[in-house]
């Protein structure tokens, strides 16, 4: 048993697109930082960030119903959706200095130009829908978008969910062509490379299983080998947690005092994949339902196009579950071993409060093949059930916390950055929208961390990001040249779409 041991200026843990972005935006802005990365599995992006463990909707609220509420007088709450489109804004800034700077390459191995459609049925539906897409219609963010109650329309843009279709009430869509499918697994490959090429230690087949303070304020990570089971140790001055699911463990581990009080909810997912490639052509979108009460907010199946190895793909999903794993090669004893003396009663308050949607998801994970075709059925009416086959997805850990609002126990939806008061340490914690949002909010661990040298870093954030710290909603000049800009560099052109079409 060897006890290798190193010290460096950044350590981050786990290979998933939020250490790869980080990683990246560190090494544009301190080229010198030394910087080590340990992933416990043979290579990156190899749990939720996996393009298969995913749905890969670049999402910038464009069909995500769960980003618009109705409120009490009836009128449309748009706020998150302008914040998650501006969030992936950021996204889509980044990536394009990356490939403008040489530094990445071939992004339509990563991204991919396709429509983003909301559909709904029955009155009630028709009426929220429509009046979202009023809500929306003049925003600029969202410029573009159509909408339509017309069946013939609709089987323009939707021909496989129309066809067969028994019309026997109200039923409408919205459209917009700017959307897109991005390959979080490809993204997270070519970062890691570039990162790679940039001198930074990548190791793997390296778990971290465990952190402490030293006593000089550095942070001490106890790293096995899981091949020759040797433990290593190594120090850096500035620690990012970005294990996915499996963040959650290791901030307890770190015993700072932030990571107290939080629980982890996790919910697995399952996807349906097409296997007949005839019934694979006859779409080309994103199609997004509204949620069944009951149903967790992330979790509404979509019928999802997808670019994946240059081939175009089909899935159905995700459909939500419980499992006590918090990564999908996790084990059945994360949920219980997240269980502290400081976090039991706000676990315990969680669990009662949500006792509903724990038993929404055991129903779920019960549902035979032949059940989620009936669910298929409301998007495919005709589905065959041998063209589809089950895909096990990712492992989303949602945070529980007490919060102010929501009293003890509350389930979040979003994704949390939790960092210590003397931004040494960070992690990222939550799923949801996830990899889309990964620049802003690796921005946020930044800003948290490193407050010091903000200042001087402005300038090249704003070179990478221009619209850093600036609302977009409310310049729209500049969305307009950042969408130009950015859809030219990634290939996204309307132009260029018919072609990558064919
Ligand atoms: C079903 C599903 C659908 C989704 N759909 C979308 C979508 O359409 N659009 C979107 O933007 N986002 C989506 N997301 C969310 C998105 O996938 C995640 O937010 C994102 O991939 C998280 O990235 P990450 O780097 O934090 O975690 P991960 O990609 O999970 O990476 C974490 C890495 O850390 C490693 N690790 C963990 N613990 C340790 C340890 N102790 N030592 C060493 N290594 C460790 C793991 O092996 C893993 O490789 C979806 C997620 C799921 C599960």
């Amino acid at each position: 048993m060897s006890n290798r041991q190193t010290k460096t200026d950044v350590i981050l843990i786990g290979a998933g697109i939020m250490s790869a972005t980080l990683g990246s935006l560190l090494k544009e802005l301190v080229p010198s930082w030394k910087i080590t990365v340990f992933e416990k599995l043979a290579s990156a992006g190899e749990e939720s960030s996996n393009e298969w463990n995913n749905a890969g909707t670049g999402h910038a609220a464009l069909c995500e119903l769960n980003y618009t509420s109705e409120k009490p007088d009836g009128s449309i709450d748009i706020s998150k959706a302008i914040k998650v489109n501006e969030q992936f804004q950021d996204s889509m800034q980044f990536w394009s200095y990356l490939v403008n700077s040489n530094l990445i390459r071939n992004p339509q191995t990563f991204i991919m130009p396709l429509p983003h459609i909301s559909l709904v049925q029955g009155e009630k539906n028709v009426a929220y829908l429509k009046k979202r897409f009023e809500a929306m219609l003049n925003n600029p963010l969202f410029h573009g978008m159509e909408f339509s109650d017309d069946p013939t329309k609709l089987m323009e843009w939707i021909p496989l969910i129309m066809k067969d279709r028994a019309l026997d009430e109200p039923i409408a869509a919205t459209r917009i062509e700017s959307g897109t499918d991005v390959n979080f697994g490809a993204l997270t490959r070519i970062l890691f490379d570039h990162l790679k090429s940039k001198n930074v230690d990548i190791k793997f087949k390296h778990n971290v299983d465990d952190l402490k303070r030293t006593s000089d304020g550095l942070w001490e990570l106890k790293v096995r080998n899981v091949e020759s089971g040797t433990v290593e140790h190594h120090t850096a001055k500035f620690v990012f947690i970005g294990g996915g699911g499996g963040s959650l463990p290791l901030l307890q581990k770190s015993g700072i005092p932030e990571g107290k009080h939080i629980g982890g909810f996790p919910i697995s997912g399952l996807f349906m994949a097409c296997n007949n490639p005839e019934v694979v052509a006859q779409h080309h979108a994103k199609v997004y339902g509204k949620a069944k009460v009951g149903a967790p907010p992330m979790s509404v199946p979509h019928l999802d196009t997808r670019f994946i190895d240059n081939k175009k793909s089909l899935l159905f999903g995700p459909f939500a579950g419980f499992s006590p794993k918090f990564l999908k090669t996790g084990s059945m004893f994360d949920l219980l071993g997240s269980v502290k003396p400081d976090n039991v009663i706000t676990m315990l308050a969680a669990g009662a409060k949500n006792l509903g949607l724990t038993k929404y998801l055991i129903q779920q994970v019960m549902l035979s093949k032949e059940q989620r075709m009936e669910e298929l059925r409301e998007f495919i009416p005709h589905a065959k059930s041998e063209d589809w086959d089950l895909l096990i997805a990712g492992q989303r850990v949602q945070v529980i916390k007490d919060t102010a609002a929501g009293g003890k126990g509350t389930l979040q939806f979003g994704t949390e950055v939790v960092s210590s008061a003397d931004g040494s340490i960070a992690a990222l914690l939550g799923a949801s929208p996830g990899a889309s949002t990964a620049v802003s909010v690796m921005l946020e661990v930044i800003e948290k961390c490193f407050p010091q040298q903000l200042k001087a870093w402005a300038p090249k954030i704003k070179e990478m990001i221009p619209s850093y710290g600036v609302s977009l909603v409310k310049n729209p000049e500049l969305i307009q040249k950042i969408h130009a800009s950015t859809e030219r560099t990634l290939g996204l052109s309307s132009d260029l779409h018919h072609v990558k079409r064919a």
